[in-house]
């Protein structure tokens, strides 16, 4: 089969396992940057150009696509689309994931636990929507946020207040959530290929630090998740569309919360964790999908 992976940089830990484990199962593997690509749109025959070729060949594609390509990656995983070739992950799908706010919405309406949330359009009353998520501490979060920068645990009203001030003279959306202090600095996250989940971690934040990312110096530990957190983790999954996805959850006191849905999961934290093949678990997937 021939599979391309839309991805800028060939050399990510992630990019570099799909391309070994797709050839050592016998594939013809290409790394595509999807920005140097030409959508051809033509009645009944779309395409794409790329460098010096037409890309009508490809059996499969695998988005990688990094958060500030979303609108043209999408575009050329919608033209692959178009041409029938099989995704990982549909470009529909990639965009909603993105969106805070639509994917909270459409995960409370699958019956999806999650921390008691506000979105608000720049809400001066902030005595209200602290009122709404149960009181402080609150965290914070800006809403095209990631890697944990962005997120912020305010303790007090004040500090509350100070911090959705900043963010609303900067013109930076945020949302206010509940604070769940039982998570204790931690989460998991749950790897789900072909709509199952095929390896979980649990990831702890530092010494006094409420994020548990490992961008944020977290450290990560193989963990067998509940028959709970599976069912949430698949649910989520199949909720936005995503059968390969990380989700990531927190364990509180009501149970596992969900916090989201990534469609690019990194695969380097969560292979070494928990010395699972995921990429070779990708590629199977395409098989089944793919005559
Ligand atoms: P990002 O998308 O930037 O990683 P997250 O929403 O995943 O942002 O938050 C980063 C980390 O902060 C999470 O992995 C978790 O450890 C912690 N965290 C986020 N939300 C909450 C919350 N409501 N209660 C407790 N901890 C949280
Ligand atoms: N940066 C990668 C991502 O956006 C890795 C993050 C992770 O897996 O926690 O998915």
């Amino acid at each position: 089969m021939n599979i391309v992976i839309l991805s800028r940089n060939p050399q990510l830990y992630s990019t570099e396992r799909l391309v070994e484990e797709g050839e050592k199962r016998g594939h013809k593997i290409e790394v595509i940057d999807p920005l140097k690509c030409d959508l051809i749109i033509e009645k009944e025959k779309p395409t794409i150009f790329y460098k010096d070729r037409y890309l009508n060949y490809v059996d499969a594609i695998i988005p990688r696509i990094g958060t500030s390509v979303t609108f043209y990656g999408c575009a050329v995983v919608r033209q692959f689309e178009m041409m029938g070739v099989f995704t990982t992950a549909t470009s529909d799908s990639i965009i909603r994931s993105r969106d805070k706010l639509r994917s909270s919405q459409r995960l409370s309406r699958a019956g999806i636990g999650m921390p008691k949330t506000v979105f608000t359009n720049y809400s001066r009353d902030v005595e209200k929507v602290i009122a709404h998520v149960g009181g402080t501490p609150v965290i914070i979060k800006l809403l095209e946020g990631t890697q944990g920068l962005g997120v912020v645990l305010a303790e007090t009203k004040n500090a509350a207040e100070s911090v959705l001030e900043a963010f609303n003279g900067l013109e930076a959306r945020a949302l206010v959530q509940e604070y769940i202090s039982e998570a204790k600095g931690a989460d998991l996250r749950a790897l789900v290929v072909d709509g199952q989940v095929v390896g979980a971690m649990k990831r702890q934040g530092k010494e006094g630090e409420f994020r548990s990312n490992l961008h944020r110096g977290g450290s990560a530990k193989i963990v067998k998740l509940s028959h709970e957190e599976l069912k949430v983790a698949m649910n989520a999954a199949q909720a936005l569309k995503l059968p390969v996805c990380g989700v990531d959850m927190l364990q509180s006191a009501r149970g596992p919360l969900l916090l989201e849905v990534n469609s690019t999961p990194g695969l380097e934290g969560i292979e070494a964790a928990t010395g699972r093949n995921i990429a070779k678990n990708i590629i199977i997937y395409i098989e089944k999908n793919t005559k």
